[in-house]
């Protein structure tokens, strides 16, 4: 078997041009990334942020603020931007440098601009199966499932990862889309065991090719949501020799990245949206 390759550029070039036609529409859309500290990797996301939010007309502003700054100073910067109408949507990037309490921080975001969907609030609302701010990664994989037409009602799915930006959404949508979900994570026993079970499986782990073909359920569909960055190049969770036994597979380049730009942005959209009114909030 040679799996289907499910690319993750064609669908989210679609969700931009959406997307811009939306903020055409509405006018105005602040979207807010803060970036603490110069992690290189965060250096990288939030470039690629910021440059499809410019294409798709956000009024996009990149707030750099040093590693050394407090967490009071930092409080206080996100609550100016919590308290400016010109700003909808806030994204701090994660992880923040160490002597910064993440919770606290992410805590003091306004929940409807929490665009990344992070806030106990937004986390709670899906917890709870209502409409909400979800993360923009699992939203991405979903899209993805469902635009291959992926059955995901009564499927097996196996998320390996229990972030709370990947791994516990992306199974609370899967229990959404009434899957039977199981979550993996280190402490696992007998990982293949669970994995070998899975119609859908997703790997959001952050370990170079630890998902090995002979882990893969025979025309089973593999989502890699790794990005490693190795001396080979980028690579995926998913060892690409697993295409020889699933039916579907998202590369790595090219698969579930672009989908969580294009996502992040439909959120800040859906952000603007709760602002004026126009979509309730909470849901
Ligand atoms: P994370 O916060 O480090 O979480 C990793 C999860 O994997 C944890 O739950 C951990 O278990 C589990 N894990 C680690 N080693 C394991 C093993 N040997 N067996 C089973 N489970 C194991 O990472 P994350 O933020 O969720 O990101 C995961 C990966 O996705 C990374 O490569 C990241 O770069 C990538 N990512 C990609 C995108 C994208 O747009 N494509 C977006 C976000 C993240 P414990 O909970 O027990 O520690």
């Amino acid at each position: 078997m040679s799996a289907t390759l499910i690319k993750g550029k064609p669908i989210a070039d679609r969700i931009r041009a959406e997307v811009a036609e939306e903020v055409a529409q509405l006018g105005h859309i602040g979207l807010v990334t803060v970036l603490v500290g110069d992690d290189p990797a965060s250096e990288v996301y939030i470039r690629l942020k910021h440059k499809a939010a410019t294409e798709a007309g956000f009024d996009a502003r990149d707030i750099r603020l040093p590693g050394e700054i407090t967490q009071d100073e930092l409080l206080a910067r996100v609550r100016e931007l919590n308290a400016d109408d010109e700003v909808d949507a806030i994204l701090v990037q994660l992880p923040l440098p160490k002597h910064l309490d993440e919770a606290v921080v992410i805590r003091a975001i306004a929940p409807l601009k929490d665009v990344d969907g992070l806030h106990p609030f937004n986390a709670g609302q899906l917890f709870l199966g209502r409409p909400t701010l979800v993360g923009a990664t699992p939203l991405g994989v979903l899209a993805m499932l469902h635009e291959h037409r992926i059955e995901l009602d009564g499927a097996r799915a196996v998320v390996i990862g229990r972030s709370d930006i990947v791994g516990k959404p992306m199974a609370h949508l899967l229990m959404q889309a009434n899957a039977t979900v199981t979550i993996c994570h280190s402490h696992t026993r007998d990982l293949q065991r669970h994995t070998l079970d899975a119609d859908v499986l997703v790997a959001a782990v952050g370990v170079p090719t630890m998902v090995s073909p002979d882990m893969v359920k025979t025309g089973g569909v593999v989502i890699d949501v790794g990005i490693n960055r190795t001396e080979a190049g980028l690579v995926g969770d998913v060892d690409p020799g697993a295409a020889e036994v699933a039916a579907h597979l998202t590369p790595v380049p090219g698969g579930v990245g672009p989908m969580t730009i294009a996502c992040l942005l439909q959120n800040a959209v859906r952000c603007a949206r709760y602002r004026r009114g126009e979509v309730s909030y909470p849901g």
